[in-house]
């Protein structure tokens, strides 16, 4: 029996196959690597390549295969990129989903972790953040991983799919190894921003606005270590097999950084000096995003072991330092 991990190439996909196999899991990946890397795909796992709108290639996986639980990555997930072009969004994303789903149920697999995130929330009415605070997302992106949780949800109600969706607060750092880590084109993410300038890739990291009504007046940020997310969809995955219900869980450490926080803590992590210029506001961006996590910690289990900021930048430091143009040999 084996765990289906779709997206199984892209950054926390990657982290989650590395924990699972850790563990003795067998593990099938698909990813039709667009956005994701065969390198960073654990080389005990077994992987397809295709895309999950193809019902006749995920068919023929769960027909190949013997799969008992789905963890499924597969998505676009860049909030600028999708307000430029929503329709690739719910293409992938929401259609993706629902062929995705289609094939599950035709083959009798109805156990699926899937990515959310934090964006679901749209501007917190509340701090800290919980799962049944109001949904109103401000990107597309964050839309289409809310109608991807209600697909599931009104999937369950018709045919018994038990689902988890796991909200990712700011996923960061890297694989201990320093084997795999972050590696996205174009990077988008604050940390292997900033990490850019001590790697003479980036003159400056600008910090998108500094008169937001925080303690400093830059935007607060919630960031939870790559492989703390990996361990938690792996306690989703017991979950759903033990016979839980299908549930939503905030993924964060509880505490908030600012942007100059995170850059003050790059500095003593990498034990470099990195310039920084303030530039306008980012649109869409909310000034302040904590979780509580504390349903994922009562009901999973779940016990993030990475929290220290500087240690998480570290890791990033590790991977980002010795892989300068992430998976590839040099830039292309
Ligand atoms: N940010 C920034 N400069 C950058 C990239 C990001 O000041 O070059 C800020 C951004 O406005 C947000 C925080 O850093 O407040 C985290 O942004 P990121 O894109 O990493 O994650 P998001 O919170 O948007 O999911």
């Amino acid at each position: 029996m084996a765990i289906l991990v779709l997206g199984g190439a892209g950054y926390i996909g990657s982290h989650t196959v590395y924990e699972l196999i850790d563990k003795g899991a067998d593990v099938v990946v698909v990813d039709n690597l667009e956005t994701g890397h065969i390198e960073a795909v654990h080389p005990k796992a077994r992987f397809y390549k295709g895309d999950i709108r193809s019902r006749g290639f995920i068919d023929s996986v769960f027909e190949n295969e013997e799969i008992h639980a789905v963890i499924h990555f597969a998505a676009n997930s860049l909030v600028g990129e999708s307000m430029v072009d929503p329709l690739k969004y719910y293409d992938n994303n929401v259609y993706g989903t629902k062929v995705l789903l289609e094939s599950m149920i035709a083959h009798d697999v109805k156990k699926i972790v899937f990515s959310s995130t934090a964006a679901t929330y749209g501007e917190p009415e509340n701090i800290p953040i919980l799962e049944d605070d109001k949904t109103c997302p401000t990107n597309a992106y964050g839309e289409t991983k809310l109608a991807m949780e209600k697909m599931m949800k009104w999937t369950d109600i018709a045919h018994g799919l038990k689902y988890v969706a796991l909200r990712y607060f700011n996923a960061c750092g890297a694989h201990e190894s320093g084997c795999i880590g972050e590696a996205h084109s174009p990077e988008t993410h604050l940390i292997p921003l900033i990490l850019q300038v001590p790697l003479g890739q980036r003159e400056f990291i600008s910090i998108f606005g500094d008169d937001y009504d925080t303690k400093d007046g830059t935007c607060i940020r919630d960031y939870i270590h790559v492989t703390d997310l990996a361990q938690a969809h792996i306690l989703a995955v017991k979950y759903l097999l033990d016979g839980g219900e299908s549930n939503t869980f905030n993924l964060g450490n509880g505490v908030g950084f600012t942007v100059k926080e995170v850059i003050e803590t790059a500095k003593k992590a990498t034990g470099l000096d990195i310039a920084q210029r303030i530039t306008p506001r980012r649109a869409g961006d909310p000034a302040r995003l904590i979780a509580s996590s504390d349903k994922a910690k009562e009901v999973l289990g779940w016990n993030p072991q990475h929290a220290d900021l500087e240690e998480i930048i570290s890791s990033a430091w590790k991977w980002h330092s010795t892989h300068p143009h992430g998976f590839k040999k040099q830039e292309a």
